[in-house]
Formats: structure tokens, C-alpha cells, sequence
């Protein structure tokens, strides 16, 4: 069975300094790590997933306008990947095995067709990496653990807001969701 590295929101609007709702330093401090880990696995030959947040403009009717201000708006350079990682998608973008999947809730199953996706590859493990560890990685994670997948999480790819947050989900996705936390 393969593997698929699952790289989730690491986007200008949350890494950079100026991004609209940015984890700031943490998210900043794995920026080479990420990037070095998803070629990797790339040269492993893992299907890499680029799981992104996007939103349209003014949305009402999405819950997360109640809750934290606009980020990731379609169109916007918001959504441009954050440091070396950025070269690596445009360097291997047209490769099949390098998919952009547009997301709208924190978690990258939600209203999107990559469980369909993963199973035509025969996918059955997915590595996470990405922001922020207890939203957007934490619930992929349960999704993932809901429809049967085995999980892997790298620690040191994956970065929240605070230690405290981070080290939750890290016990979490451990703990609760069976997850193989790599250093
Ligand atoms: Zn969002």
C-alpha cells in the first residue's frame, strides 16, 4: 500500500509575519523542514497533497466568518505557500504525483474528494504535516482516523500558535488517534 504526505496550510496568511490569521514564529521555524521533508517523500515516491484553505470574500454563511477574520481568500497571494516549500510545489506541480486540493473547513475531508483520490492511488497511510497542529492538522487527522487510515504526524513539519496547543494535539493524534509521531 502507498503513502501520501498530506501538506496542509502552509500559506503565507498563516506562517508569514504579516498573514492574516499567522502562527508567526513557530509555523517560520519549520519552513526548511517541511520543505525537506515533502521532497523526501516525493523521492520516495509518495503522492504529496497540498491541502489548502480557501475562502471567497465576504462568505456569511461560512461558520469561521464568526470566528476569526478573513484568511486564505481565493485569489489572493494569501494562499501562496510560505518559504522553500514554495519552490518546491513549482517545481513539481505538473508531476501527477503532486496534487493541489482546495479545502474549506479545517479539515482536508471535509466537502473535498481526496478520500476518493487517495484510494484510487491505494493510499493507506497518510503522513501530516503542516498548520496549525490542533486545527487544521488535528481534525484531518480525525477524519482520516474515522475512514480508516493509518497516520503518521511529523513533529517537527507541523507547528501551532504556542507550545501548550501544540503539544495537546501532538498527545491527541498520539494517544486518541493512534498516530506515529515522527521526529
Ligand atoms: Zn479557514
Amino acid at each position: 500500500m502507498a503513502k501520501a504526505l498530506i501538506s496542509i496550510d502552509y500559506t503565507y496568511d498563516f506562517v508569514a509575519d504579516d498573514g492574516k490569521l499567522t502562527a508567526g514564529k513557530p509555523a517560520q521555524a519549520i519552513s526548511e523542514r517541511i520543505a525537506q521533508m515533502t521532497q523526501a517523500a516525493y523521492d520516495k515516491g509518495d503522492y504529496i497533497f497540498f491541502a489548502i484553505d480557501g475562502h471567497d470574500e465576504g462568505d456569511v454563511f461560512h461558520p469561521e466568518t464568526k470566528l476569526f477574520p478573513p484568511h486564505n481568500i481565493k485569489g489572493t497571494s494569501g494562499r501562496d505557500l510560505y518559504g522553500p516549500l514554495a519552490d518546491f510545489y513549482q517545481e513539481h506541480k505538473t508531476n501527477q504525483n503532486v496534487f493541489w486540493l482546495d479545502k474549506r473547513h479545517y479539515s482536508a475531508f471535509s466537502g473535498t474528494d481526496l478520500d476518493i483520490r487517495l484510494r484510487e492511488r491505494g493510499v493507506n497511510t497518510l503522513v501530516l504535516t503542516g498548520v496549525l497542529t490542533d486545527i487544521c492538522v488535528l481534525h484531518t487527522a480525525i477524519d482520516a482516523y474515522n475512514l480508516g487510515y493509518q497516520i503518521e504526524v511529523i513533529e517537527s513539519a507541523v507547528a501551532s500558535l504556542n507550545q501548550e496547543n501544540h503539544q495537546f494535539a501532538l498527545n491527541h493524534l498520539q494517544n486518541v488517534l493512534g498516530a506515529t509521531i515522527i521526529e
